[in-house]
């Protein structure tokens, strides 16, 4: 792989850019791989890629139904934070965070990867209580957040509308090194770096049955015929249920739509990331200008990438009564993607009753900003065969032994 720096763009320039080469390889399956990851979201590709960095196993494929990046990965609004409550949420999330902060060097590939800083407002009492708990947790845990006044909110967002009319804004929890990274440019990155150490990414290659024998995983049946594997990770979101039941056991999952939006681009008007759970809205603004607009999941199980319109009315609601200067702008475009939520609202990242077959899922609405310290944890438990410090807390068993990492607070809402 040729790397990228200023002098490849000047060798380029020089060279009328006829020798850029493409940036991962798209071969036929091998007969056999060592370990096979279905899902090259975020999840399954930096999963593969610290199999490799971290642990030198590289007789890797990367097994895709559509296009990679092309599922959660590539719809979601880019927000990056650790301002957790539980300490293994914490640990986990403030990895990939710190993960962030390198991973253009790290991978060679520009990430673009923006600290800055994100707000969580507190617009009730309950709010107010529940976020100061969260910022002394967060010292203890070693993550930086603390809390702000209204003042500092509305020196942070001057667009911001302090007094109301529902619901003023109290103050809020304030993490200055979370923001934003270009969410495609992740899984482009993540699948350029494996590439280059050998691995297969296969695309529009569909897992279509987990073939076992005597208790452990044997291989997959694809589109594109059988392969073998010593080792299976199924990384698929808001698949990960049809997966499991291709292998032969349930998951504690529901999948169903969340949803975003754009508006038309404008002037610069807002640099930071602003969360609004209470009326339930999250906005920033993209470097091409555009507000970036989360919304809600739907309130029933569904595999649809659209989500619905009573999301956007109310969305779009709860932000100009938070934003009133943007309430003229034209949205431009709207998509869905399928989550994948469990009940304390944390992920999974666990061995499974098949042997050899291990699962990542359950990270719901807020998968993106993990993908880099998830990667790093699963790829640990699949080369070892159990999880280390960073995976411990969340394995299956959680939910069997009532063991549950009660994110509700900080991951029942949409982000
Ligand atoms: C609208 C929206 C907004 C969001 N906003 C944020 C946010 O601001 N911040 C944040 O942290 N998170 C956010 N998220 C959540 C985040 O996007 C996900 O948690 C994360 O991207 C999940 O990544 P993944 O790699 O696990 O899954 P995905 O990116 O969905 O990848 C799974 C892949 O598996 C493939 N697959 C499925 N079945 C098969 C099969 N049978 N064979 C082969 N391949 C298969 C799919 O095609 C897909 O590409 C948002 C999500 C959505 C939908």
């Amino acid at each position: 792989m040729k790397r990228y720096s200023v002098f490849a763009v000047a060798r380029e320039a020089m060279n009328w850019h006829t020798g850029w080469e493409r940036a991962w390889r798209s071969p036929e399956p091998r007969r056999r791989y060592d370990v096979i990851v279905v899902g090259a979201g975020g999840h399954g590709l930096a999963t593969a890629y610290y199999l490799g960095r971290n642990f030198g196993i590289t007789n890797v494929a990367v097994v895709e139904k559509g296009w990679l990046g092309g599922g959660n990965t590539g719809r979601n609004t880019t927000i990056i934070r650790s301002n957790y409550l539980q300490d293994p949420s914490a640990a986990l999330y403030e990895k990939a965070r710190s993960l962030y902060e390198g991973l253009s060097q790290d991978l060679n590939y520009n990430v673009m990867f923006s600290p800055r800083g994100l707000l969580m407002l507190a617009q009730t009492e309950h709010e107010v209580r529940g976020y100061k708990r969260t910022v002394n947790a967060n010292l203890l845990q070693g993550v930086e957040t603390r809390w702000i006044g209204p003042g500092e909110v509305k020196a942070l967002v001057p667009i911001i509308n302090i007094d109301g009319p529902r619901y003023p804004i109290l103050g809020a929890l304030y993490q200055e090194r979370g923001g934003t990274a270009r969410h495609d440019a992740v899984a482009w990155g993540y699948a350029r770096a494996c590439s280059a150490m050998g691995m297969d990414i296969l695309q529009n290659c569909e897992v279509t049955a987990v073939r076992q024998a005597n208790g452990a995983v044997q291989g997959i049946d694809t589109s594109k015929g059988p392969i073998d594997c010593g080792k299976l990770a199924i990384v698929v979101a808001g698949h990960s249920s049809v997966l499991a039941e291709m292998a032969g056991f349930r998951l504690p999952i529901e999948s169903m739509a969340l949803q975003a939006l754009v508006s038309e681009p404008i002037k610069p008007c807002i640099d930071v990331v602003v969360m609004a759970n209470t009326v339930h809205g999250y906005i920033s603004q993209s470097d091409k200008g555009e507000l970036v607009i989360g919304g809600g999941t739907d309130g029933f199980v569904n595999y649809t990438q659209r989500g619905s319109w009573q999301h956007i009315e109310e969305t779009v609601r709860a932000l100009i009564e938070t934003f009133p200067v943007i309430s003229r702008l034209k949205m431009l475009r709207q998509w869905g993607g399928i989550v994948d939520m469990t009940g304390d609202r944390s992920p999974i990242l666990s061995k499974t009753p098949l042997g050899n077959c291990f699962v990542n899922c359950g990270w719901g609405t807020g998968g993106f900003k993990a993908i880099p310290g998830s990667g790093w944890a699963m790829a640990e438990l699949v080369a070892k065969g159990e999880p280390g410090p960073l995976a411990a807390d969340f394995g299956l068993d959680r939910f069997r032994e009532g063991r549950f990492i009660d994110e509700s607070v900080a991951a029942g809402v949409a982000h």
